[in-house]
């Protein structure tokens, strides 16, 4: 995994972050795949960015308000599988491991297009 210490994106790939999720983040450009959504909402989760959270979630799922927990200590994701979600199709799924210091999630989740852009509906976690 990669150390804290790297310029290497949160999400774990080797760009650093402003050629990776920052570009999503800031709304220069739009999340291709499912897959780089969930990383890009992995990347948001590490920089404590709820705005970006809630406009990528699907208005039928998206809470009203999102408060994440500044003490969570995020070490790493790891995408499992992806079902579709390429930039021919408009759902997909993709499974994950988010670890964090303690634990992780492991999550199958569920994602569409809503106006062009991917959107994270809602996952199963798994065990
Ligand atoms: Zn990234």
């Amino acid at each position: 995994m990669a150390a804290m210490t790297t310029r290497s994106c949160p999400c774990g790939l080797p760009d650093p972050y402003e050629k990776c999720c920052g570009r999503f983040h800031s709304g220069a450009a739009s999340a291709p795949t499912a897959e780089a959504l969930m990383r890009s909402r992995y990347s948001a989760f590490v920089r404590l960015d709820a705005g970006y959270l809630l406009r990528t979630w699907h208005p039928g799922t998206r809470p009203e308000r999102l408060d994440l927990d500044p003490g969570t200590r995020w070490t790493g994701l790891e995408i499992l599988g992806t079902g579709d979600g390429s930039a021919f199709h408009s759902a997909g799924t993709v499974t994950f491991r988010a670890s964090y210091r303690g634990g992780s999630l492991h999550e199958r989740s569920r994602f569409e297009r809503v106006d062009g852009a991917w959107v994270y509906v809602d996952g199963d976690v798994l065990g």
